[in-house]
């Protein structure tokens, strides 16, 4: 399942559109802000608030329920307070955690 939430910057991983008729796609490498995201079958549609997808009624989407694939994208993580603020802070000497071996 997607770890995008609302109001997550994305980054467009996959711009092949699976079908013909979806002729509006993000851009490759582009960054955009994710308005909603809703399950559907197997993962989740999202919609983006720089861009408005084609429709499977046609045209650009109106009825609001057309969407791309979450896998097309990935969540930017970007700096916000709780990062900065960790900058600041005391930093241990030692890290008592083990290393995570795979
Ligand atoms: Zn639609």
């Amino acid at each position: 399942m997607s770890d995008i939430r609302a109001g997550d910057l994305v980054e467009c991983i996959d711009d092949t559109p699976n079908r013909p008729e979806s002729q509006i796609m993000p851009d490759l490498g582009a960054i955009y802000t994710v308005t909603n995201i809703r399950a559907v079958g197997d993962g989740a549609s999202v919609r983006l608030k720089e861009l408005t997808p084609s429709c499977h009624l046609g045209g650009v989407c109106a009825c609001g329920d057309c969407g791309w694939d979450a896998g097309r994208f990935r969540k930017v993580y970007r700096p916000n307070g709780e990062f900065i603020a960790s900058l600041f802070c005391d930093v241990p000497d030692r890290v008592e955690a083990p290393e995570l071996v795979d």
